[in-house]
């Protein structure tokens, strides 16, 4: 049975980044009934118009989202709709070509009251905007990553699969504490065996054995990303063999490169990971898979190679 009420979000207005008002017993505040997405518009090549990656698969993901929260959600068409009116609102601020993007943030809550635990009666719809630089400041740059065997991000049944606020308050202290210790984002495990990799913080993981690729299987626990979904295409286009499946810590000690996926890392190298204070490091630079995805994946981003999957869509 479907929870998600079908109502229409009406059209919305463009206004100044500032405060909004909420009421205290909003199902957001109180329930944490709460959905977010994140993109970047990159300029063209030519520095004329804008380009955004796959934004009506964050629609699709943000409706699913919608569903499981019992929170009605904004078509694919009106999802786009604002994304584009809040670029062009902040045309100025879109950094050049190869210095950053906009990072686009749209949010769905519950913004109606409701004392007892329910949805709430009402919702509200919003984006924002801010210019970010390149993840990496001086070019591709590994990460260092720590598995923590204590905190979890997501249970079987749980909210894990969908992009839920509530998904992040987990994880705080343990990347709060990783990060103190010099590490760059937190691996997660499963948490029933404690032995299967779900994902980190805000990217998801792959391996590489001999040039075979997995990448842990989604099953309700685990972010589908949408730059996992376009990595696992684009390697098996060029003939890798890809494989979602139960990817233990085992097999991550014993493999070749690890790398990590996301709208904000796009395709990040893993150095090395910790893991009960042992370090394992693996390859990384030119000659890997993982630099061979990366290029290949942001050659299409930034508009420098054909778009034979129609995945960009052009705002001009
Ligand atoms: N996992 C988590 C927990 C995330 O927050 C993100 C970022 N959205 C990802 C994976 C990567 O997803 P995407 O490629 O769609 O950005």
């Amino acid at each position: 049975m479907r929870c998600a009420r079908d109502e229409k979000f009406s059209s919305g207005v463009l206004s100044r980044y500032g405060n909004i008002e909420l009421s205290p017993s909003s199902g957001v505040l109180n329930y944490g009934q709460g959905l977010f997405e994140g993109l970047k518009a990159y300029r063209k090549v030519d520095n004329g118009g804008f380009l955004l990656f796959r934004p009506e698969e964050n629609a699709r993901r943000m409706q699913m989202g919608a569903e499981r929260m019992c929170m009605p959600s904004p078509s694919v068409k009106q999802f786009i709709h604002a994304i584009k009116e809040t670029i062009f609102a902040n045309k100025r601020w879109v950094p050049p070509q190869g210095k950053g993007s906009l990072y686009i943030r749209p949010l769905l809550i519950g913004s109606g009251p409701v004392l007892g635990l329910a949805p709430a009666p009402d919702y509200m719809f919003l984006v924002y905007a801010a210019p970010v630089g390149t993840y990496f400041k001086k070019g591709l740059a590994p990460i260092n990553l720590v598995i923590d065997d204590n905190t979890h991000r997501a249970t079987p049944g749980g909210t894990g699969g969908v992009k839920t606020i509530t998904n992040y308050a987990p994880v705080l202290k343990a990347q709060t504490q990783a990060k103190a210790k010099g590490f760059t984002d937190v691996i997660y495990l499963d948490s029933i065996k404690k032995k299967y990799l779900e994902e980190a913080s805000s990217c998801n993981l792959f391996i590489v054995k001999n040039d075979v690729i997995s990448t842990p299987v989604t099953m309700g626990t685990i972010l589908p990303g949408i730059t996992r979904k376009s990595i696992i295409e684009i390697a098996r286009d060029y003939g890798y063999q890809v494989e979602e499946q139960l990817v233990s810590v085992e097999d991550l000690m014993d493999a070749d490169e690890v790398f990590c996926t996301g709208t904000a890392v796009v395709v990040a190298p893993v150095g090395s990971i910790t893991y009960q204070g042992q370090r394992f490091e693996y390859k990384t630079g030119a000659a890997t898979v993982t630099r061979k995805l990366y290029d290949i994946l942001t050659a299409i981003q930034m508009g420098r190679a054909e778009d034979k999957k129609r995945w960009m869509l052009e705002i001009d």
